[in-house]
């Protein structure tokens, strides 16, 4: 008996060491809003996330992602990669230096050389920093080729990566919507026909919906500009926003969405309603490439013994930026609000001050935490208890967290209560440790 209860209070001491506390968190900032603020952060999210400690910026359009951003990081990216598994795409990673030869066999070379960050080694070889992998995939592809024959049973292939890219951008703005590095998953597919080529654009677009349907927010997908990755056929997906560069032409009636860049029309195709402008932010990016990539660099299979250029898509995701106009988009009054699935944390639970009546209340702390545990809901708390619960509600706030629980005077009741507040709904109730338990199982913080 003596060693169960022994046992049982070791599990539980294990537990609360899980707790993450907020003094312990690196954020890159005093935490004082105004005393950081630049005059050249011109967007609300820019400011928010440095502001904030999500992002640091170290160097012109060069961000540091703080343990706060990398967790949202991670949270998009377990969305993405499930997603991936369901279409069954690969996971892989290519290295971020690509022979600047390859560019050149594909005469994106010269084109794209004043964006380009390149670097020259000791053999004076050169290579590029990649904004993105076409030719690096080709290489892998086309390597592996010469070993292993690629037969049609392994199409269509599907390999992508998530890994930082870079641009030299002329004017870098508006933190990782417009920086010089950013965080992006690039996948490209190899099928043996158009037809089947086709076929896996449909599958992975609708992969993409189901993305876009988990974040939440209100996308739409139009008919793209190729520009200069070329191919067929390409679609963006966008998020609304004034911070955004481009201007999308929308049907009120039908689904027909268009980007103005490619349009020569006012009125929709298919209805001949007059198109709505609105300007918009890419945050995905999909094209059907046919062999432009894989004729000149080799990514063949054989086809009746014959090796046949394999006809590829390409699909990119601005994970950063998606972080970035998540803030812009669901902020309100210099607070960050996050889809439950992405917060940093899921609920942050405040202690009492230090000193104060309630102290003795802390002793909640395991009881409220062994709630969410169990729950597997992440959890954080604001142990910074030489500030006010008035204060810390307000950082907590700021931070979006979607669930904020307050140990407070209402603790001290013969009942315990705590309030909760639901942060996205704006509604704050007071409950037993018993209602917290039924109303986390009524809300659904997972799905
Ligand atoms: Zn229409």
């Amino acid at each position: 008996m003596l060693k169960a209860c022994l046992q049982t209070e070791m599990a539980s001491k294990t537990k609360i060491i899980n707790l993450a506390r907020m003094s312990r968190i690196f954020q890159g900032t005093s935490g004082s809003f105004d005393s950081i603020e630049k005059t050249d952060i011109i967007s609300k999210s820019h400011k928010l996330m440095i502001n904030c400690g999500i992002i640091k910026s170290l160097s012109i359009g060069m961000y540091a992602l703080l343990p706060l951003g990398m967790r949202i990081l991670n949270k998009l990216i377990d969305i993405v990669d499930k997603e991936m598994m369901n279409i069954g795409a690969q996971k892989i990673l290519l290295p971020a230096l690509t022979p600047a030869a390859l560019w050149k066999k594909t005469d994106r070379y010269d084109s794209n050389k004043t964006e380009l960050f390149t670097v020259i080694d000791r053999h004076k070889k050169e290579y590029i920093l990649s904004p993105t992998h076409e030719e690096a995939i080709c290489n892998l592809i086309s390597s592996a080729g010469q070993t292993v024959q690629i037969s049609t049973k392994l199409l269509p292939l599907k390999l992508y990566q998530i890994s930082s890219k870079w641009r030299d951008e002329m004017k870098p703005r508006l933190g990782f919507l417009r920086s010089r590095e950013f965080i992006m998953k690039d996948l490209y597919t190899f099928d043996s026909s158009l037809d089947n080529a086709r076929h896996t654009y449909d599958l992975v677009c609708e992969s993409y919906n189901n993305i876009f349907r988990q974040i939440g927010i209100k996308y739409t997908k139009s008919i793209g500009d190729v520009g200069t990755i070329g191919g067929l056929m390409s679609h963006e997906y966008h998020y609304m926003s004034d911070i955004g560069e481009d201007t999308i032409l929308q049907c009120p009636s039908c689904h027909f969405s268009i980007n103005q860049s490619i349009s020569k029309t006012t009125s929709c195709p298919e209805c001949k309603n007059e198109l709505h402008s609105y300007t918009a932010a890419e945050v995905g990016h999909t094209f059907l490439l046919d062999t432009k990539y894989s004729r000149p660099l080799e990514a063949m299979f054989m086809e009746q013994n014959k090796p046949t250029p394999m006809v590829m898509g390409c699909f990119g995701l601005g994970l950063s930026r998606i972080i970035t106009l998540v803030v812009e988009i669901l902020s309100i009054n210099d607070e960050m609000r996050w889809p439950v699935k992405l917060a940093p944390y899921t609920v942050c639970i405040i202690s009492p001050k230090a000193g104060s009546k309630e102290e003795s209340t802390s002793a909640y702390i395991e009881q409220l935490f062994e709630i969410f545990y169990k729950r597997n809901i992440d959890t954080i708390l604001d142990d910074r208890t030489h500030y006010t619960i008035g204060k810390r509600l307000v950082f907590a706030r700021r931070l979006g967290y979607p669930y904020v629980i307050i140990i407070g005077k209402a603790a001290t009741q013969s009942i315990p209560l705590f309030e909760i507040h639901d942060v996205n709904n704006s509604t704050y109730h007071e409950l037993s440790l018993e209602q917290m338990n039924d109303y986390f199982d009524n809300i659904s913080v997972k799905d």
